[in-house]
């Protein structure tokens, strides 16, 4: 069985094809630019050379043929024919408080997806005209949303509800939601097969360290808590965004610099955070660079980014009375023993040890705690596409 992953953005769309048998990935890609001049197109088929292409997309739907066509090609190709495709499993960044979990997509489950895009106006209309791309070139191919929400969707009330009046609650469904749930509970899972532990036994802290960022806590296989809220902005500093911030800074930052809410909210988004302080880079290769050749505002912003990952990792501690590991992933998390060493720096009061040595790894899988660390530390790469495959697989045996 082979299943299309999909993960729409407003001008982009990545994807990738998983021969479900093995799980291994066919061929993946990337379409850049749609709707806007220079569109191209990156398809990366295994084993063979990569095809690239630039040619006008005006909509995702030419995007989504392209992709079929290049899927097909003789060349550069991987299937001999579209209906070797068997489902389509798309990214849906917010999935509400309707779903908990995966779904197969039916009209109703459009019509719901409409109502969750007031709560991710950034994200979820890409998302819900990829899937219509979809429908319109497989007619009769099902195809899944899987939320970046769901996973999170078992935090008890105490750590979802903000403490605003509870009519915004009630009538504007104004809570936390939290994101990256399909990371979190990847690499949770991998780290309980890694830890020889019944996932459901083990008290565990997953920090998805990437442009976005967030932490999780996750008891007995739950999410219980994590750091993004009602959008992406909430929690850790990351690569553009502020993270956590006094509430009342926005009006403040309003009158000092003359901007309209919305400018402010857009300045939050995209010019804060790691960008912002160090006003080096977004990305953390550019700022330690900068902060190893001594640029002080470098060095701050790294410092306040780890520093704020550590603390989030204390107040999870404290939520789950205990933890049996600490998981990072994503950009940072994988690649990074800088980051994970100074991380970790702050967290020996847990009974987290680093063995150097071991902790000198990037993009695999590693247990980098000493051996007498009574916390584990572990770095674990996320792979978002194999669970929105699994979940799609899972949704059509049933
Ligand atoms: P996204 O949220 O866009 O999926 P990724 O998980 O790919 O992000 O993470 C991207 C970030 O990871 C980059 O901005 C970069 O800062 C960081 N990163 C990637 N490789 C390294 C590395 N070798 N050292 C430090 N940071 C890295």
């Amino acid at each position: 069985m082979d299943v299309l992953v999909l993960n729409c953005g407003s001008s982009s769309l990545k994807y990738q094809l998983i021969d479900m048998s093995s799980e291994s990935v066919l061929a993946k890609g990337l379409c850049e630019r749609i709707g806007i001049e220079g569109s191209n197109m990156k398809h990366s088929p295994a084993g063979k050379d990569d095809y690239k292409v630039e040619t006008p997309m005006p909509t995702h739907k030419d995007a989504v043929k392209l992709v079929l066509e290049a899927l097909v090609d003789p060349g550069h190709g991987v299937i001999a024919n579209i209906s070797d495709i068997s489902a389509c499993g798309h990214r849906v960044v917010h999935g509400g408080e309707n779903f908990a979990q995966s779904v197969l997509i039916s009209a109703d489950v459009m019509k719901a997806l409409e109502e969750c895009s007031q709560l991710a106006p950034l994200h979820n209309p890409a998302n819900i005209i990829g899937i219509e791309a979809c429908q319109a070139s497989l007619p009769n191919v099902p195809q899944v949303a899987v939320f970046d929400t769901s996973f999170h969707q078992t935090m008890p009330e105490k750590a979802f509800l903000y403490a605003l009046p509870y009519e915004y609650y009630e009538n504007h469904k104004i809570r936390k939601y939290g994101f990256h749930g399909t990371s979190h509970r990847y690499v949770s899972q991998e780290a309980a097969k890694l830890l020889g532990k019944p996932y459901d036994s083990l008290k565990l802290i997953s920090c998805h360290l990437g442009n976005g960022a967030s932490v999780c806590a996750i008891d007995g296989g739950k999410s219980v808590d994590t750091s993004m809220g009602l959008t992406p902005l909430e929690g850790l500093a990351m690569g553009t965004r502020c993270g956590d911030l006094d509430p009342a800074v926005l009006t403040f930052v309003m009158e000092k610099e003359g901007l309209t809410a919305q400018q402010v909210v857009d300045v939050f988004n995209k010019k804060s955070g790691v960008l912002g302080v160090s006003g080096v880079s977004s990305d953390f290769r550019d700022v330690e660079g900068a902060a190893a050749q001594g640029n002080a505002r470098a060095k701050a912003a790294l410092d306040l980014y780890y520093y704020r990952v550590a603390k989030y990792v204390g107040e999870y501690a404290a939520a789950m009375n205990g933890v049996d590991a600490v998981i990072f992933t994503a950009g940072l998390g994988e690649n990074s023993k800088e980051a994970r060493a100074a991380i970790c720096g702050y967290l020996g009061y847990l009974g987290i040890s680093v063995d150097t040595a071991k902790n000198d790894v990037r993009g695999k899988t590693a247990d980098f705690a000493t051996a007498d660390s009574k916390v584990r530390a572990l770095t674990i790469p996320t792979n978002e596409e194999l669970v929105i495959a699994r979940d799609t697989k899972e949704l059509l045996d049933k």
